[in-house]
């Protein structure tokens, strides 16, 4: 079980919604407690739907608007969308070097992203592309790249992440608590309407029903498992 709370956090996930689904009760409890918690989204998520009829610009546009909901209800430092296509990230030196640049200017101890390892959840499925680009892209550009100053040295000054979370992961050996803010995860979760459409709270009772799974694990209520990484001990 985790308990340190770090200053500063930063969190790359794919699509609008990934980081409320994967780590959202996590962020709102450190943000509660004081951390500057930044999150950069990659892409503008314009293809996450089953709609035909729906225009991806528009799409783009609404989950931009929920996600200013739901980033304003975690309490999040910043966010930024680096505004890639849907479906089309690369593991391109251009999106590493973008990686790095935000590393080295964010600076942040624990870095939380998707875990790249983690392909088949059960038999009914598989991994998004683009998650399992960020994730590898996120640690490449942790390590080594953001920590030795010879790699993309226009970035600015080398850093070294201290922790890396991965959630998604099929490999959890990491908790944290997030008793305390499972209703604004859910709430959270729920900003994301293009996602997460049906009968009103059906997303907030499954946000529940997983982080009770996970509460199991870990020995409370309601938790967020991860993968830790413990880098430049
Ligand atoms: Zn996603």
């Amino acid at each position: 079980m985790m308990e340190e709370t770090p200053g500063v956090v930063l969190a790359v996930y794919a699509h609008p919604d990934d980081a409320d689904v994967a780590c959202g009760g996590t962020l709102a409890r450190w943000a509660k407690a004081g951390s500057a918690v930044h999150l950069l989204v990659c892409t503008d998520g314009g293809k996450g739907t089953t709609d035909p009829t729906i225009v991806p610009t528009d799409l783009a546009r609404a989950r931009a608007g929920e996600l200013e909901s739901s980033s304003a209800l975690i309490g999040l430092t910043s966010v930024e969308n680096l505004g890639f296509p849907d479906g089309e990230l690369t593991d391109s030196e251009d999106f590493r070097r973008t990686l790095v640049d935000r590393v080295r200017s964010v600076r942040p101890e624990v870095v939380c992203g998707h875990d790249p390892t983690a392909v088949f959840f059960g038999q009914a499925y598989f991994n998004h592309r683009d998650h399992r680009i960020a994730g590898a892209a996120l640690l490449d550009a942790v390590a080594p790249a953001a920590a030795l100053p010879h790699y993309f040295p226009d970035t600015g000054p080398a850093h070294q992440v201290s922790t890396v979370l991965l959630s998604a992961t099929l490999e959890p050996d990491e908790w944290v608590d997030i008793t305390d803010t499972i209703d604004t995860k859910a709430s959270a979760v729920e900003c994301h309407r293009t996602q997460f459409a049906g009968q009103d709270g059906w997303a907030g009772e499954a946000v529940r029903r997983r982080a009770a799974e996970e509460g199991r694990r870990a020995g409370v209520t309601y938790a967020e498992g991860f993968r830790r990484l413990t880098l430049g001990a």
